[in-house]
C-alpha cells in the first residue's frame, strides 16, 4: 500500500459505522471516474482521501495500490493536478525503468536453457535471487552463489528464494507444509481440477509437485503473484506477474488471456480461486479485484448456470470477517485454525548456515508463547457450503448439526445465540446482559455495561479499539484499518520480528534484508506527524 496510508493510519472507505472521530486515509472508488487513474510502476494507482475526525478532506490524491512503503513506490498525485507533458514523459520513462529487466518470454527461454544444463553447471545467485546461465557466472563471481541446483529444488522455488517478509510491499508468509498439504487434500476431495492461486506460491508449488509425483493428481494450477522472481521457474501458462490490488497484469494482454483461458476452460467447471493476500492489504480493492476475476469466469459460463458462483477460498485473519462479509455476504468463515505459516528460524539458520523453515507448531517461541495457546489468527473464508468441508477429527474438529459446519472441539454451540460462537479457538461464554457470547477472559462490567477484561479501566478508551470503538480488539488488529504494520502488530508477530531483527542484525545475512529492517525501525521511530509532513511537502 502507498505511503500516506501507512503514515496516517488507514481507515477504509464506505459504509463503516462509527468512524466518526477517526483519522486516516481511505481508498475511494468513484462510481463514475472522470479520468482513468494515472499509472505507477505497479499499474493503475488508487484514489485516496484523507479523513480527519471522521470528515473527508476535499482534495483527493492518487497513490500506489501495492506498496506499503514509500521506499518501494513513491507515486503521489493530487486528483486535480495537471501534469506537464515533460513530467508525464518522465513518469512514463520511470515506469518503464522499474519493470523487470527480463521479459516474460526471456525468462522462459532462460529456464529452458537452465534445465538442460548438467547439474554441476546449474547455479543460483542468492544475492540476486536469480538462476544463472554460464554467461552470467562472471558477473556474480563475488556474490553468494549456490551450485548443483537439482530438478527437485527447481520444483520448489519458494524454498530456494528468500521470503520477502521484511519488505512491506509483499510480505510473504509461506504455508507450513502441513497446512499446505491440508489445503491440497481438501481441494482434491472437493473435486476441483483447476486452482487459480492468487498470492499463494507455495500452494501452487505443492499442487504441481503432486501432479508430477508418483500418485499423479490431475489438478492444474496457475499462479498470479507480484513476486516477479517466480517467473524464472514457470512457463507462461503457469505464472503471471500480477498485482491483486488493481487487477493489473504486468505482461499485458497475453497474460490476461492466460488467466481468462484458465478460468473459462471446461465452461468454467472444476475451477476454484485460492488467495492469501498480505494482511495489510486493503479489503476493498481486493474485493473489487476478486469480483473482476469472478466476472471473467462468469463470461465463460453457459446461460443455465448463471446462478452459480466461482468457488473461492480467501485466507485471512478472523478479525476481518465483518469486512469480508460486507463485500461477499455469501462467504462464511471456517473454524480451521491450525493454518500456519512458516517463518525462517534464524537460530537454526546460524547453526546450519542455511535457511530452515519452521512450522509455528513446532517452534519454541510459538509453543511457549505468552498464553500457550495456538495463536494463528488465520482462517478460510469461503462460499462453498461449510458442511462440505470436513475438518479432521484427529485434529479436534467435530460436526455441529445445528450450524451445519465443522468446528473445533472447544467451540461449543450456544443455544442462546444459536451458533457455535467462538472465533479464536477458545470456548466463549454467553453473557445474558450483552446478549451475546464473549471471550472467556471477559467479565461483565456494570459500569461500562458491557463485557471487558477484568483489569480494564472503566470508561477509558484504552480497552476498546481506538479506530472503531469495538471492544473485542485493539487498534492494532482493527479490521477497519488496513496497514500491515498495525495488523501484524500483535504481540506474537512483534516477538518474532524482534527476535529475527536482533539476530539478523548480528548476522548480517544479506544486505537487502538488513537494510530494509533497519529502515523499518528507523521510520517507526519518527512521529507520524513528521512523516506525514515530510510526505506532503516532498
Ligand atoms: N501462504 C501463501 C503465501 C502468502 S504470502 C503460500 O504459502 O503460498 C502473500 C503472497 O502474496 C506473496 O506470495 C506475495 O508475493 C503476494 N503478494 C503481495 N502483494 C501482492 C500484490 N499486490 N499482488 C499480487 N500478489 C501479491
Ligand atoms: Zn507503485
Ligand atoms: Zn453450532
Ligand atoms: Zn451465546
Ligand atoms: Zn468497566
Amino acid at each position: 500500500m502507498a505511503a500516506p496510508r501507512e503514515w496516517l493510519g488507514t481507515v477504509e472507505a464506505e459504509g463503516i459505522a462509527g468512524r466518526q472521530g477517526s483519522s486516516g486515509v481511505e481508498v475511494v472508488f468513484p462510481s463514475d471516474p472522470a479520468t482513468p487513474a494515472p499509472l505507477c510502476p505497479h499499474g493503475p494507482t488508487l484514489l485516496f482521501v484523507k479523513v480527519n475526525q471522521g470528515k473527508e478532506e476535499t482534495r483527493r490524491f492518487y497513490a500506489c495500490s501495492a506498496c506499503r512503503d514509500r521506499k518501494d513506490c513513491n507515486f503521489f498525485q493530487w486528483e486535480d493536478e495537471k501534469l506537464s507533458g515533460a513530467r508525464l514523459a518522465a513518469r512514463e520513462a520511470h515506469n518503464q525503468k522499474c519493470q523487470p529487466p527480463l521479459s516474460r518470454t526471456q525468462c522462459v527461454e532462460r529456464y529452458v536453457k537452465f534445465i538442460e544444463l548438467p547439474l554441476s553447471q546449474r547455479k543460483f545467485c542468492q544475492g540476486c535471487q536469480q538462476l544463472l546461465l554460464p554467461d552470467d557466472w562472471e558477473k556474480h563471481q563475488e556474490h553468494r552463489v549456490v551450485g548443483d541446483i537439482s530438478i527437485t529444488q527447481l520444483k520448489r522455488p519458494s524454498q530456494l528464494l528468500y521470503p520477502l517478509e521484511n519488505k512491506k510491499t509483499n510480505a510473504q508468509y509461506l504455508f507450513a507444509d502441513r497446512s499446505c498439504q491440508f489445503l491440497v487434500d481438501l481441494l482434491s476431495t472437493l473435486g476441483f481440477t483447476r486452482v487459480l492461486c492468487v498470492g499463494t506460491p507455495r500452494l501452487h508449488e505443492l499442487i504441481r509437485l503432486k501432479a508430477s509425483g508418483e500418485k499423479k493428481s490431475n489438478i492444474k494450477s496457475l499462479l498470479l503473484d507480484i513476486d516477479f522472481r517466480y517467473s524464472q521457474f514457470y512457463m507462461e501458462d503457469s505464472f503471471c506477474h500480477y498485482n491483486m490490488f488493481n487487477h493489473h497484469f504486468f505482461d499485458g494482454k497475453a497474460a490476461l488471456e492466460v488467466c481468462r483461458t484458465f478460468l473459462q476452460e471446461d465452461k468454467g467447471e472444476g475451477v476454484i480461486m485460492v488467495t492469501d493476500p498480505p494482511f495489510g492489504g486493503l479489503v476493498e480493492p481486493l474485493a473489487v479485484t476478486f469480483k473482476k476475476l469472478i466476472a471473467m469466469w462468469k463470461e465463460g459460463q453457459s446461460q443455465d448456470s448463471s446462478q452459480k458462483e466461482l468457488p473461492i477460498f480467501w485466507i485471512f485473519p478472523y478479525f476481518f470477517e465483518f469486512r469480508i462479509r460486507q463485500f461477499f455476504p455469501s462467504f462464511c468463515m471456517l473454524d480451521y485454525q491450525r493454518f500456519h505459516r512458516t517463518f525462517i528460524c534464524v537460530d537454526e539458520a546460524m547453526k546450519y548456515g542455511c535457511m530452515l523453515e519452521v512450522d509455528y507448531d513446532n517452534h519454541a517461541l510459538y509453543k511457549h508463547g505468552k498464553t500457550g495457546r495456538k495463536q494463528s489468527p488465520v482462517r478460510i473464508f469461503t462460499n462453498i457450503p461449510p458442511n462440505k468441508i470436513i475438518l479432521p477429527s484427529e485434529e479436534g474438529y467435530r460436526f455441529c448439526p445445528l450450524c451445519q459446519r465443522y468446528v473445533s472441539l472447544e467451540n461449543q454451540h450456544c443455544e442462546h445465540c444459536n451458533s457455535c460462537t467462538s472465533k479464536d479457538g477458545r470456548k466463549w461464554n454467553h453473557c445474558f446482559l450483552c446478549k451475546k457470547c464473549v471471550k472467556p477472559s471477559w467479565i461483565h462490567c456494570s459500569i461500562c455495561s458491557h463485557c471487558a477484561l477484568p483489569d480494564h479501566s472503566c470508561g477509558g478508551p484504552k480497552d476498546g479499539c481506538f479506530i472503531c470503538g469495538e471492544l473485542d480488539h485493539k487498534r492494532s488488529t482493527c479490521p477497519k484499518i488496513t496497514t500491515s504494520k498495525k495488523v501484524n502488530n500483535t504481540l506474537f508477530f512483534r516477538a518474532v520480528r524482534k527476535q529475527k531483527q536482533r539476530k539478523s542484525n548480528k548476522m548480517k545475512m544479506g544486505t537487502t534484508k538488513g537494510q530494509s529492517m533497519n529502515h523499518t525501525s528507523v521510520t517507526r521511530k519518527k512521529s507520524r506527524r513528521e512523516r506525514a509532513h515530510q510526505y506532503l511537502c516532498s
